[in-house]
């Protein structure tokens, strides 16, 4: 069936793809496997190859690739590049150089109790992987966890988001530029019913981004036949301002960090606690800041429109929640005069706030930003960890010390001091969020490893016909207490130690040398004398 794209702001036709219907999802699922035999087998290095041709494709068609994010999202084509492009070459530079290490065979150590043994740790691809990826970041979200499951030896199908799904058509452009060999990778297009028939076709593994309520339902689904995921999910990003503060960079970051893509980010400032002592003059300096970010399409601009019409729905009763409860609208417009259709919403500051309201507790996704002052360290982490979310934190504050002590406290699985949103983009990080936050975590090398089988092996040269604590017990129990005190109690007694093990290898030796005789049951000993 041929689908027709419109832009979200401005309702114009940009452009058109062929929907994968659900009965396609076996087709799809056999060509992955089939694809699976050769690409498994392929060296990483080999793979690697691929994966770099795939980021000269993104870099030689940047502009394009900028334009249909910008169409599809409504996003600025400053932030498409910035926070897609960019992220995107970034993140696969980084498994081109790091995917050799991460992946490769790990030698561990072995304790002395099994000398003569050794380990290792092996990574195997698990076979195929399904990439499930949402509107707001459509390329980053759906690229970065597909190259990561790709170098570790798996075929991928992705299902992007249905809200922006001309960027799966240009994903799936990028790959066949690239040269990947057919069914490595492949996209489905559609939405909610196709995701659904999906994961009821059983991929190996499943790496979701998404709401808190999908993710739930992908989980309890596969469930069902203990497939793994990684869940992407949710956040209500708390920022921390202290009074010590370089109060104009925190007040520029908090514009952005809640503005940008017009709020529609995982790791959105979502709610800023202010010490009071410097609370209102961050509020008035926050409120003109806001009042200074220009709205468009335009590379020049700062705030595009939002993406999706429903989106607005909960932001509207968010905003309109918290006024009616006491809050009070500083900048931006009341929900109730927006216009019908109108895409380009203000951004919103939000004062008088209590932290009991759905503008303090749920996930907006908007451009709204309540501020709440506090007086003590204890009070602003007590607040940040009043939530159901924990995908990131931001701690404001010239000294370090207090920064780095306020984030061991709190309940997240991504922070940063005197600066935000960037871990994300760092890819030597691991990233995934806690609480409703997310399950599991992707990008640097656990992000590799995740999507591979891990064996941990040990290997024996087989020379000894028993180990000391195979059968029979018989005479072990005295010295294998004796090697436990001399070896993990207080202090160490080698000698002690020694004594044990060798007593216990001349248990064996003579167990061995009995071994030709036939074994005669205790019972039957019994029975007979
Ligand atoms: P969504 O949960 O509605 O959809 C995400 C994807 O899942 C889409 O491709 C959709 O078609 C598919 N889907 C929906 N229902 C499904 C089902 N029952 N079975 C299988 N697939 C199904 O999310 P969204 O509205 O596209 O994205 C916004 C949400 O994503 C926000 O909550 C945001 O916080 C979250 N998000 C999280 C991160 C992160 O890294 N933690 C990043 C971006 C967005």
């Amino acid at each position: 069936m041929t689908w027709v794209v419109k832009h979200p702001a401005t309702g114009e036709t940009i452009g058109s793809l062929q929907e994968t219907p659900p009965a396609k999802v076996n087709d799809l699922y056999r060509e992955a496997k089939e694809a699976f035999a050769a690409w498994s087998r392929l060296p990483v290095r080999k793979r690697l190859n691929y994966l770099r041709a795939l980021r000269l494709a993104i870099v030689e068609d940047m502009e394009d690739i900028v334009r249909v994010i910008s169409q599809s999202t409504g996003k600025i084509p400053t932030e498409a590049l910035v926070t897609e492009v960019m992220a995107v070459a970034e993140a696969i530079l980084h498994i081109e150089k790091r995917a050799p290490h991460a992946l490769k065979t790990k030698k561990v150590k072995t304790p002395i109790t099994f000398i003569g043994k050794t380990s290792y740790v092996e990574y195997k691809p698990r076979g195929v992987v399904l990439v499930l990826s949402p509107w707001n970041f459509p390329f980053q979200l759906s690229a970065i966890p597909v190259a990561e499951a790709l170098a570790g030896g798996n075929t991928v199908i992705l299902k992007p988001s249905e809200i922006s799904p001309l960027v799966g058509v240009l994903i799936e452009a990028l790959f066949a530029k690239a040269g990947f060999p057919k069914g490595v990778l492949q996209v489905a297009h559609g939405g909610k019913e196709l995701g659904t028939a999906l994961v009821r076709a059983k991929p190996d593994y499943i790496h979701f981004t998404g709401s808190v309520r999908t993710g739930k339902i992908i989980q309890a689904e596969a469930a069902k036949h203990l497939i793994p995921t990684t869940l992407e999910l949710g956040g209500k990003d708390p920022m921390i301002v202290f009074a010590d503060a370089n109060l104009e960079r925190a007040v520029n970051a908090a514009v952005w960090g809640a503005f940008s893509n017009s709020g529609q980010v995982c790791m959105s400032v979502e709610r800023i606690y202010v010490q009071r002592p410097v609370y209102d003059e961050f509020v008035t300096r926050l409120a003109q800041a806001a009042e200074c970010l220009r709205q468009g399409n335009d590379p020049d601009d700062d705030l595009g429109s939002m993406t999706f019409p429903t989106q607005l729905n909960i932001v509207a009763s968010h905003v309109k929640q918290a006024l009616e409860q006491g809050a009070r609208l500083l900048t931006g417009e009341h929900p109730d005069t927006w216009q019908e259709g109108w895409m380009f919403l203000k951004p919103m500051i939000v004062t008088n706030v209590t932290q009991d309201m759905d503008i303090m507790q749920e996930e907006t996704f908007g451009p709204v930003l309540p501020v709440m002052p506090f007086d003590t360290e204890e009070e602003a982490i007590q607040l940040a960890n009043d939530s159901r979310f924990g995908l990131s934190a931001s701690v404001w504050t010239s000294d370090i010390g207090r920064g780095k002590r306020v984030v061991s406290r709190l309940v997240t699985g991504n922070a940063v001091i005197n600066d935000l949103i960037i871990t994300i983009a760092n890819p030597h990080l691991p990233y995934g969020g806690v609480k409703e936050g997310g399950l599991g975590a992707y990008h640097a090398d656990i992000g590799m490893q995740t999507f591979c089988v891990r064996t941990s092996v040990m290997v024996d040269s087989g020379r000894w016909n028993r180990e000391v604590h195979w059968f029979p017990y018989a005479g072990k129990f005295l010295p294998f207490a004796n090697l436990v005190r001399s070896f993990w109690g207080r202090s160490r007694n080698w000698p002690g130690f020694l004594r044990s093990y060798l007593q216990l290898l001349s248990l064996s030796r003579t167990a061995d040398r009995q071994a030709s005789k036939p074994l005669m049951p205790t019972h039957d000993k019994q029975l007979h004398s």
